[in-house]
């Protein structure tokens, strides 16, 4: 598999090329270090959404979901100390006035000198000051203290202050979880790397409260079902890593931590957390509301604030990591070369592109009948123009793991080609076992 340096530019081209991601508002120039996902785009997120989904809620029958508002009280964020705490030191060249995290210096470059560090340039640089990540925002017609609120950095909290609510309605019992998918918002200094860090994103979170005797095992547990969950998906392993935190790196209310980190063209990064956050949350909101948090146990008739394992992953952090991973220029026998994503088939955004041979003859009418029976099921594209062989490729490269071939002989056979993406092998299936060729191939079940 070729990935040459320049693979994420190549990535960000074919994204925009074949409407996965534009850049926000781009015909008014752009809005920085925000996206927009375009057809395939949406189709994809949406399929990473629901393999967690399958995955972290409905395959198992202690973990329940929730959704919850992106706008919250104030207070629960001076309670969870994001009000006070969730800060990157900042610091400003006064020479060009371009702005650096602190403690990422040795992976920035100085704007007007990209040979060169920020500071080791001619520019001097401001003593480094304390920058809160979180957007505030009023709500009501009269700005002013009373009014502000903020829009979530993250979707844990949502899930800390309906504890109580989900234990009374569902009669869950710890060890249970309970899981958010949602936007959040983070005010980032430096934005970068396509889709990695941006301002507006979305997460994948999931609270599992244990009684505390039992933090240790859940969290190896959730650490690597996490990681399972990429592998299953078809994540290259090679790339793929699972680096437990130092002390000094755990955040203050953290027993201990997990990062699942991936080697995409710019360097190991985070991809998803696994924390033990021990009842940090819990008991800072039952301190600042007065109400009772603690799970009350009626066999044991024990009360306690149950540990929280949690796995924070971003939708379009994962989102990245499987279309870089997929990326691949093949060399084919031929001399030419063929892009192609290998998506696992649940999250390919296209699952089958259907093929007339040619326009007349009758063809696309029985090709237009199996998209009308298949559409019902799979997210498929007719497509009746050019040779073959380039409707295939331009296949490839968006992902679709069967092109389906209607020729002469479908007419008297009853039967059609269908052509697989990675192996490019062809076989003849009867075209009204098509849809269940399709389910065994590629239904989530299957992740
Ligand atoms: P980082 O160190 O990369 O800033 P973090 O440790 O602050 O991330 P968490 O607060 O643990 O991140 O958030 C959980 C997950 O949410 C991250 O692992 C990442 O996948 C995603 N995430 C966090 N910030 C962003 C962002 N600005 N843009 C896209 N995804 C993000």
């Amino acid at each position: 598999m070729s990935k040459p340096d320049d693979t994420m530019e190549k990535l960000v081209s074919l994204c925009k090329r074949r409407g996965f991601i534009f850049p926000s508002s781009e015909i008014y120039g752009g809005l920085k270090s925000c996206w927009d996902y375009g057809p395939l785009g949406v189709e994809l997120k949406r399929n990473v959404k629901e393999a967690w989904w399958q995955h972290m809620v409905r395959r198992r029958a202690d973990v329940v979901g929730i959704d919850c508002s992106i706008l919250m009280h104030p207070k629960v964020w001076e309670t969870s100390g994001h009000l006070a705490g969730f800060n990157d030191p900042m610091v400003d060249c006064k020479t060009c006035k371009a702005r650096f995290r602190a403690d990422t210096m040795e992976s920035q470059v100085c704007p007007k000198k990209p040979s060169k560090r920020p500071g080791e340039c001619d520019g001097e640089l401001t003593e480094p000051r304390q920058f809160n990540l979180m957007f505030k925002t009023s709500m009501g017609p009269v700005e002013n203290s009373d009014s502000v609120v903020y829009l979530r950095p993250e979707t844990a909290q949502g899930i800390f202050v309906n504890f109580k609510n989900v234990v009374d309605t569902c009669r869950m019992k710890p060890p249970f979880g309970i899981a958010q998918q949602g936007k959040s918002f983070r005010n980032e200094i430096v934005t970068e790397n396509f889709i990695f860090r941006s301002r507006e994103f979305e997460q994948m979170e999931m609270e599992f409260f244990v009684p505390p005797a039992e933090a240790d095992k859940w969290y190896e547990f959730w650490r690597d079902a996490r990681y399972a969950w990429f592998t299953d998906l078809g994540v290259n392993k090679d790339k793929l890593r699972l680096r437990e935190h130092d002390s000094d790196e755990l955040a203050h209310y953290s027993k201990c931590c997990a990062d699942i980190e991936y080697e995409f063209p710019f360097g190991w990064k985070e991809l998803e957390g696994i924390a033990n956050r021990t009842d940090f949350d819990l008991q800072r909101h039952a301190e600042a509301t007065g109400r009772d948090l603690r799970f009350f146990d009626d066999q044991s008739k024990e009360r306690y604030f149950p540990h929280v394992i949690e796995p924070a992953l971003g939708v379009d952090r994962a989102t990245l990591t499987f279309l870089v991973d997929a990326y691949d220029e093949e060399e084919l026998a031929e001399g030419d070369t063929r892009t192609v994503l290998h998506l696992h088939p649940s999250l390919a955004p296209i699952k089958a592109g259907i093929f007339p041979l040619v326009k007349k003859e009758g063809l696309p009418e029985i090709a237009h009948n199996l998209e009308d029976e298949l559409r019902s099921e799979f997210n498929v594209f007719y497509d009746q123009s050019g040779a073959i062989g380039r409707r295939y490729r331009r296949q490839d490269e968006v992902g679709t793991p069967f092109g389906i071939t209607i020729d002469f002989d479908t007419k008297t056979d009853q039967a059609v080609t269908i052509r697989e993406r990675d192996s490019m092998a062809q076989e003849r299936v009867a075209l009204d076992q098509v849809k269940n060729y399709l389910r065994g191939r590629v239904l989530p079940e299957q992740a």
